[in-house]
């Protein structure tokens, strides 16, 4: 089945947020060259591959985003200071299990979860949106090239 949707988590996949969850930083942040500090100097980083990743799906896929996190303000900020947000045509960025996210990505697109792929670094969200039978994948630190053409 080829897939139309693809959708990726935020922390751990998109980016680290200095080791943590970005909803653990402490805004406001700054651009220092290509990364982003919070207030207390830590450094978030994009992983090295994402744009071009974005780059080659944008266009072949819908993209989207599917995050658990507390603070989706914060979340969307950091899309914003690393220049994504204009790639994804969907964010279901908000707490609780991911069937949630998953079940409004259906009902907004009205694509079937078997036509969905998803990337996630934590093992319970990924158990969790299997079971709706979304292809999901488990990611170590960060999207890249590799999984991605191993996993579509
Ligand atoms: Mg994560």
């Amino acid at each position: 089945m080829p897939f139309k949707l693809v959708v990726f988590d935020l922390d751990f996949t998109i980016w680290n947020a200095g080791g943590t969850w970005c909803d653990h930083t402490t805004p406001p942040y700054r651009r220092v060259n290509n990364h982003i500090c919070d207030s207390q100097g830590s450094v978030i980083s994009i992983y090295p591959e994402v744009k071009e990743i974005l780059n080659q799906l944008q266009g072949n896929y819908e993209l989207a985003v599917a995050s658990r996190t507390h603070r989706s303000d914060w979340a969307l900020e950091l899309m914003q200071l690393f220049r994504i947000m204009d790639f994804f045509d969907h964010l279901e960025i908000y707490p609780g299990s991911k069937v949630a996210h998953f079940r409004r990505l259906h009902h907004i697109t009205r694509i079937e979860f078997s036509e969905m792929i998803f990337f996630d670094d934590e093992i319970r969200n990924v158990d969790e949106v299997s079971e709706l039978g979304v292809k999901s994948v488990l990611v170590r630190e960060g999207i890249t090239n590799e999984i991605l053409n191993r996993s579509l």
